[in-house]
């Protein structure tokens, strides 16, 4: 029997706020791959099993859709002409995308010049109504949290509740394809939506006893990584002027501050954060060893868990998952800028000549 893949919400209905009637608003998203790393366990020379879950192969190459897709299909649901969010670039992408498929308009938010430019080139492309502002993505955010009252938008940003459900298919997925949850999980954290979608989408899994699928015995320790120039859930208070290379995270205000303490106290986890060269260590990392490309900001759970795995706190035997949270050609710039090292050879056009470049490098 044909199975075409329809979609998250198609996939996850029972678990989701849906009814039969609903129309769903989808790209396709989800079911993306999650993929055991080979080289780089052997490099660290520790007996672990790393997976990384690849949400850069999403529509528009990160998990936002997941959440997208619910938040614009309960918003057309509700009679919504029109979305709006603030964003540090992939919830204008993912938001402009799911706004074109729904057929209604929409509004984004961005800081001006801080936006990465594959980012912004789709954006473009999908047709939003782009809104530069003169701030920081948290400036976007408490405006975009005022407009509703001002203006007939639906907020698409992670503050709107369908966003997490949406996400939370993530550790669906997960769950029923490693057959229960891993010990560890580790998640790029910036607004903090997304950690505190796995951990309820694991919660899900391991307390919905009617559940038709797979039930997960146990839930993961959240483990949430941010870049030492963003951390508020370091210095345990608000910061006003986030600053990192890895712009997706580049957040000081993040609006699901109570939910991540929540994941991480519940789980026993923990929060840490690095400086923008360890992070840019890991991206290098991923590409070069394992030949996966992901932005500069997903990069931060690979590096988190490398420090962790290193200092014993992740112990040797251990199953974790890292969220690869979007696609490297997100940010072209940053990871033309990684490779000062690389030496193309430019030469004659003959087959002499490439033969000689060739056994040059052998
Ligand atoms: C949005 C985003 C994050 C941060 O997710 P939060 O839910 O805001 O914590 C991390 N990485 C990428 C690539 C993102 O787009």
């Amino acid at each position: 029997m044909a199975t075409r893949y329809t979609g998250l919400i198609d996939r996850y209905k029972n678990r989701l706020p849906v009814s039969d009637d609903t129309r769903v608003i989808s790209i396709g998203e989800g079911n993306t791959p999650l993929i055991q790393l080979q080289n780089i366990p052997k490099i660290i020379g520790k007996e672990v099993d790393i997976y990384v879950k690849y949400e850069g192969l999403n529509p528009t190459g990160s998990f936002k859709d997941r959440g997208m897709t619910m938040a614009v299909t309960k918003a057309v649901e509700e009679g919504s002409q029109a979305i709006i969010c603030a964003s540090t670039g992939n919830t204008s992408a993912s938001a402009a995308a799911y706004a074109v498929r729904a057929g209604i308009k929409a509004f984004v938010l961005i800081p001006e010049g801080k936006i990465a430019l594959g980012k912004l080139a789709q954006t473009l492309m999908y047709g939003a109504e782009i809104i530069e502002i003169n701030g920081n993505f948290d400036d976007g955010m408490s405006i975009v949290k005022e407009i509703a009252d001002h203006a007939p938008v639906t907020i698409v940003n992670s503050i709107n509740p369908f966003r997490i459900e949406g996400q939370k298919t993530a550790a669906f997925e997960i769950v029923d394809e490693l057959g229960d949850a891993p010990d560890f999980h580790c998640l790029p954290v910036g607004n903090a939506g997304n950690i505190t979608a796995y951990w309820k989408g694991y919660t899900e899994y391991a307390t919905d006893q009617g559940a038709l699928t797979a039930v997960a015995t146990k839930r993961p320790v959240m483990c949430g990584y941010q870049a030492a120039g963003a951390a508020p859930f370091i210095s345990g208070k608000m910061v006003d002027n986030p600053e990192t290379i890895a712009t997706a995270i580049r957040i000081g205000r993040p609006q699901s501050w109570d939910f991540a303490w929540a994941a991480q106290k519940e789980s026993g986890g923990w929060f840490d954060c690095f400086a923008d060269e360890k992070i840019l260590e890991a991206h290098k990392m991923l590409s070069r060893y394992e030949g996966i490309f992901c932005e500069p900001a997903s990069a931060t759970s690979l590096a988190g868990a490398l420090k962790d795995i290193a200092s014993g706190k992740i112990p040797e035997g251990s199953k974790i998952v890292c969220t690869l949270t979007g696609n490297g050609l997100k940010d072209p710039d940053t990871a033309i800028s990684q490779c000062k090292d690389a030496h193309p050879v430019t030469i004659d056009a003959t087959l002499d000549a490439v033969k000689k470049a060739i056994l040059d490098k052998m």
